[in-house]
């Protein structure tokens, strides 16, 4: 591990005027970039512990959210308000890690963690282009059956690994943001980038900007999260599915769908959900709906089997929200 110079932000102003000195990267809970900092593939020159930002759950009058980017992922998942009215949500970080991790990782720190592609952490021996620009992908030919099969590029196959951050992409979560030229909000779906010709940028984010909270918008109707991986526990997806649905009179009125453990970025099925709108709630229309989406899946040579693995995970947990109200 190369040394680095350790500081503790009082607030988010002095977080981000701590992060003007240069080389920087935000220290929360560190169950992502300390493993990143020990393979020598983040070298910054300073840590900023923002752990002692805003760890607040605000309920808004409207029944919508406002939580403190140092919120422990634990206190999220427990917490009322988040199992009652937003239970994608709570569900999506219980089946994201142990309730070791989950007591240790905050909010800010979960939807900025960074790929586990086996070739990005292996700094001695593998090319990856995210790492060390230019200089190739191997898992692009390579071991690559946890990879993407959405929105990939020839420069990157890698995928995201949050599932907090697929649950919030479905409840149209907008992030709020802090850097010395002011405060911004990003919607979460627009924060991260696919891969393109330049993986190693992967959010929108300018250097030193910091995520102060995520505000959820008013309750959704019904919704649930469901995780696909090779063991029950301590794995990512393969595949997993964030659902918000509202049927009246076996009528879809609202679908909204995020898909995890297949693309760069929290994908958001969209053409998904305007082939539910207005649409049958039925196991047929379900499936059909889930077909058009994956109609884009560009698999690689190991991973073909997400393909089918996430039109039937889309069908199933659909077919679950819509259970009683079809
Ligand atoms: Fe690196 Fe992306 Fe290729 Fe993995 S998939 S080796 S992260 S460039």
């Amino acid at each position: 591990m190369k040394p680095f110079t350790y500081a503790r932000a009082e607030d988010a102003a002095d977080a981000v005027r701590l992060a003007e000195t240069g080389d920087v990267r935000f220290l929360g809970g560190g169950t992502n970039l300390v493993d990143l900092l020990r393979q020598t593939v983040e070298q910054p020159a300073v840590l900023v512990d923002v752990t002692g930002l805003s760890s607040a759950i605000e309920e808004r009058a409207d029944g919508g959210l406002l939580i403190g980017a140092a919120t422990r992922n634990t206190a999220v998942a427990e917490h009322r308000a988040v199992r009652t009215r937003f239970p994608v949500l709570s569900r999506a970080i219980l089946a994201g890690a142990s309730a070791q991790i989950r007591n240790m990782a905050t909010v800010g720190g979960n939807i900025l963690q960074r790929t586990r592609c086996a070739y990005f952490y292996d700094n001695d021996g593998s090319r990856c282009n995210k790492r060390d620009p230019g200089q190739g992908c191997d898992a692009a030919e390579g071991a690559n059956r946890n990879h993407a099969i959405l929105g990939a590029s020839s420069s990157c196959v890698a995928t995201h690994p949050s599932d907090m951050a697929v649950a919030l992409a479905a409840l149209d979560a907008v992030v709020h943001l802090r850097s010395a030229g002011g405060s911004r909000t990003v919607p979460l779906t627009e924060l991260h980038r696919l891969p393109g010709e330049h993986p190693e940028v992967e959010t929108v984010l300018a250097p030193g900007e910091l995520i102060t909270a995520v505000e959820l918008p008013a309750p959704a109707p019904r919704s649930t999260y469901r995780k696909v991986r090779d063991r029950a526990s301590f794995a990512f997806a393969l595949v997993s599915v964030a659902a918000v649905l509202d049927v009246q009179d076996g009528v879809v009125t609202e679908a909204r769908l995020a898909l995890g453990g297949v693309a760069h970025k929290p994908w958001r099925a969209r053409t998904a959900e305007q082939a539910l709108l207005d649409g049958p709630a039925t196991v047929q229309a379900f499936r059909a709906a889930a077909e058009a989406e994956l109609a884009a899946a560009k698999p690689l040579r190991d991973n073909g089997f997400k393909v089918e693995l996430a039109v039937r995970t889309i069908t199933a947990v659909l077919g679950e929200l819509a259970g009683g109200q079809a």
